[in-house]
């Protein structure tokens, strides 16, 4: 990747501690280009208005923008058709809009909801939610202690009670790829619908919803060079047809009565209220910025940056990296001698680092490995192998200061 791409990102040229800055908490959040800052100013200063409502130009402008960006998140991730895009406000907000409609709808006392022991709070509190409602239970599936999914023991857990399974395409800790279509082949050979949070691997890898023949696909726009505050749901047609509304109010409705209200027709339904919609204009503008620099592209350098670090890593004495699953995303995670994550972290930003330190929302997953946290280097686009090995060479005096 050349320094071109670095310059479409203002913030990178920030100092830290009078250090140039070096970003490596993508898994996390990820920096915005130029352009999708320039889009959302644009719509707050050409074309801002409520949409769905006016007859007047402005809001047929922004009406026109918003669904601009449903059709194309559509198209990038080849969904069948546009209203299978639901905007919601993140991952979180997608995944529960599933368990309290969906769950709500189709789990009864005994039912099963698989999910795995990798997965971020935000794939387990939600189904905890609507178990505590409907009486039905989380079958949590084992990992090896590489960090790969065992894939033996999740054909065991499917029964005729299982209502639904949840996985993550990419674990944020360990950055294991799931072997997501296998899991959902599994699944559907037994008519089980499939969510996956898709999180850690939208704007990492190639993502084709119909390929996959998945049932829900979750991701948050901030996690892949987009704004905060803005995320999708995909859903198949006719799963989210039978489902009821997760939210009532306006934009969301056909009809209202007092005795009783028809509501609108995907997507509308599914988005009531006025929605964020200056960053999903923001976020369509991801997408371009995604497409012209080319997910094949990411992927590549991404790939690169992890086994460069990875080999780097295993020269640091006292370093184990905590997830080495063959297929990963460009996370790693790892454990320095017995120095806590979060003094690793503080000694990094002296230098201008940010990383990640802690259980990263996934407790139990730390309980698996009999670790309060770890410490965690993610990388996107813009990063180096230089980045890294400033990286390596901070560790090193890390370890050196806790050596005294
Ligand atoms: N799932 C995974 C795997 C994640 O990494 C995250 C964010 N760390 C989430 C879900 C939740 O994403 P958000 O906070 O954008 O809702």
């Amino acid at each position: 990747m050349d320094n071109k791409i670095r310059q479409l990102f203002p913030i990178l040229q920030n100092k830290i501690n009078n250090k140039p800055l070096i970003y490596l908490d993508n898994a996390a959040t990820t920096q915005k280009p130029r352009s999708v800052v320039e889009a959302i100013e644009h719509f707050y200063f050409n074309d801002n208005a409520n949409i769905h409502r006016g007859i007047y130009k402005l809001s047929q402008r922004a009406t026109n923008a918003y669904e601009k960006s449903r059709k194309n998140i559509a198209e990038f991730i080849n969904a069948k058709y546009t209203h299978e895009i639901i905007f919601v406000r993140n991952t979180t907000e997608a995944i529960n809009l599933v368990a309290q409609s969906y769950g709500y709808k189709n789990f009864k006392p005994g039912d099963e909801i698989i999910i795995s022991t990798m997965e971020h709070h935000s794939n387990i509190v939600p189904w905890q939610l609507i178990c505590k409602k409907t009486g039905a239970k989380l079958q949590v599936i084992n990992i090896h202690e590489n960090g790969e999914l065992d894939f033996n023991h999740y054909e065991k857990l499917i029964n005729n009670r299982t209502k639904i399974v949840a996985i993550a395409h990419a674990s944020n800790t360990l950055g294991t790829v799931n072997p997501i279509k296998k899991i959902i082949a599994a699944a559907h050979a037994h008519n089980i619908p499939v969510l996956i949070d898709g999180a850690q691997a939208s704007g990492h890898i190639q993502i084709d919803v119909q390929n996959l023949d998945c049932d829900f696909y979750a991701f948050s726009a901030h996690k892949m060079y987009g704004p905060t505050g803005i995320g999708i749901l995909y859903g198949k047609e006719a799963l989210l047809n039978s489902m009821p509304p997760y939210q009532g109010g306006g934009d969301m409705i056909k009809k209202v009565t007092f005795a009783e209200t028809e509501y609108a027709d995907l997507p509308q339904k599914f988005e009531a209220g006025t929605p964020n919609i200056a960053d999903v204009v923001g976020f369509g503008a991801t997408i371009d910025f995604i497409k012209s620099v080319g997910i094949d592209v990411i992927a590549k350098h991404e790939k690169e940056l992890l086994k460069y670090a990875t080999a780097a890593f295993s020269n640091v004495k006292g370093l184990k990296i905590i997830g080495t699953a063959p297929e990963k995303t460009s996370i790693i995670s790892f454990i320095l001698d017995k120095i806590h994550p979060h003094d690793v972290a503080t000694i990094l930003d002296t230098e201008g680092i940010a990383v990640r330190a802690g259980h990263h929302c996934t407790m139990p997953l730390m309980e698996f490995y009999n670790i309060p946290g770890t410490t965690r280097a993610s990388f996107g686009l813009y990063n180096t192998k230089e980045e890294i090995d400033i990286l390596i060479e901070a560790l090193t005096k890390v370890r050196k200061i806790f050596s005294r």
